[in-house]
């Protein structure tokens, strides 16, 4: 599969950092993560940190996937609204997985802390605007209450509060207080390096091209031929896990993101910098960096063709470019990079985490637009899937949901 365009922001910024041997014998091992990106990541750091001996492979270098093209906003409002969700799911799940959103925000912001520069993670307060009034009304006003009533730090601004405090016409929007952002790819090559100290291997170029599971381990073929016999199988494929499996979860669509060169005139941007996105769909996102920069994201397209999505980037360029200069006019952007990447989303707006067909089979997958906090969400759960403690909130990502 082909996750994203040429020069992605990160990957160009950061470079390479460590190099991985590939592997070339076969291995033992008690936990096997199939997937070197921000999952990987920290489900490996997890287990390691538990005292299991964990592998890791990628068949690309490592995190050069999804996680080297993301946006990384980290929200614990996902793409299904809450009340939606309560509606598909119940209220318990519902909630809890708002929670959990939010439970990630802060143990990123802990794990980034540990990283030399923070790995770009910065607390930001989040704007959900109205695109329209009757969006105003019929999204925006049983949004603010579900949140509301399920605890979270919220404050409904009206139209002249958005303008004031963005500068921009929207008729209503919703002011989270908890909110971030993030370099995935910075804290993914720092997570790894650490593991590496910790005494785990890492393997790129390594691509595992099947795998037969019995009853105490799951012995796994490489594409060169090597075997791998692990106690656990962790698949952390990102978007590419739906390849591992008989029955469709995930719908592929295609995704655009811009970032500014940095913006030397202004360090406060809009209210706090808040992270900003709309109920329209699909939608516009928009985000700063640590470095002064803007990034700007979405006009999803529902289709997964990596030639057709690239050869949309000049002109998804041009409207993103267009709308936040329709939002903020005074503000000089100049796009520095532009990339398209493909997304996975699920009917609810929930991954799958847990156990498919075999027990010593995990997955970690489905991610929609908020794939880095569930990613958290999935090292917590299957942690606890192999060190055989319950995990109450498990549930709410089985399968057979
Ligand atoms: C443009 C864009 C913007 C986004 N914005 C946000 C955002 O604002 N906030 C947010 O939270 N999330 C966002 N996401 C989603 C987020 O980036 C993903 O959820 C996250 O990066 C997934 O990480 P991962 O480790 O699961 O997958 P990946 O980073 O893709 O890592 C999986 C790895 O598995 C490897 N692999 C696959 N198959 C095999 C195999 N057979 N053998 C060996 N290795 C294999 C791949 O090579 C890959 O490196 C965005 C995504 C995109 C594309």
């Amino acid at each position: 599969m082909n996750l994203h365009s040429d020069y992605p922001f990160w990957m160009v910024k950061e470079g390479m950092k460590n190099a991985y041997p590939t592997l070339e014998e076969d291995l033992k091992t008690d936990v096997l993560i199939v997937g070197g990106g921000i999952s990987g990541a920290l489900i490996g750091t997890k287990l390691v940190k538990a005292g299991i001996d964990v592998t890791i492979v990628d068949k690309r270098h490592i995190g050069f996937g999804s996680t080297s093209a993301s946006t990384a906003m980290l929200q614990y409002e996902i793409d299904t609204p809450l009340y939606e969700l309560i509606e598909m799911v119940g209220e318990a799940a519902a909630v809890r997985s708002y929670e959990l959103c939010a439970e990630a925000i802060d143990t990123l912001g802990k794990i980034s802390a540990k990283v030399p520069g923070g790995a770009g993670f910065e607390p930001h307060p989040s704007l959900f605007y109205a695109s329209t009034k009757k969006d105003a009304e019929q999204l925006i006003a049983p949004e603010f209450e579900a949140r509301k009533a399920a605890g979270f730090k919220v404050k409904l601004l009206d139209e002249a509060a958005v303008q004031k405090q963005f500068g921009f016409n929207a008729p209503a929007g919703i002011l989270s207080e908890q909110g971030a952002h993030l370099n995935p790819y910075q804290l993914a090559q720092h997570l790894f390096s650490k593991m590496v100290k910790n005494g785990a291997r890492i393997f790129d170029l390594t691509e595992v091209q099947a795998w037969e599971p019995g009853q105490k381990r799951v012995e796994l073929t490489t594409k060169n031929g090597h075997k791998i016999r692990a106690k656990y199988l962790v698949v952390a494929c990102g978007y590419e896990s739906q390849n591992y499996l008989p029955k469709n979860v995930t719908q592929l669509n295609s995704t655009y993101a811009l970032v500014s060169k940095p913006v030397e005139s202004k360090k406060k941007f809009w209210h706090r910098n808040a992270l900003i996105w709309e109920t329209k769909t699909p939608y516009l996102y928009i985000r700063t960096t640590a470095d002064n920069r803007i990034i700007v994201g979405g006009r999803d397209e529902r289709f997964y063709n990596p030639e057709k999505r690239d050869e949309l980037l000049p002109k998804k360029r041009k409207q993103l470019e267009d709308d936040f200069a329709k939002l903020f006019p005074h503000i000089d952007f100049i796009t520095d990079f532009a990339w398209a990447g493909t997304f996975g989303e699920t009917k609810d707006g929930l991954p799958y985490i847990g156990s498919y067909n075999h027990p010593r089979t995990l997955f970690a997958m489905g991610y929609g637009g908020n794939g880095i906090t569930f990613s958290v969400a999935a090292a917590d759960i299957l942690h606890d899937a192999i060190m055989g403690k319950k995990n109450k909130d498990a549930e709410i990502f089985r399968f057979e949901r």
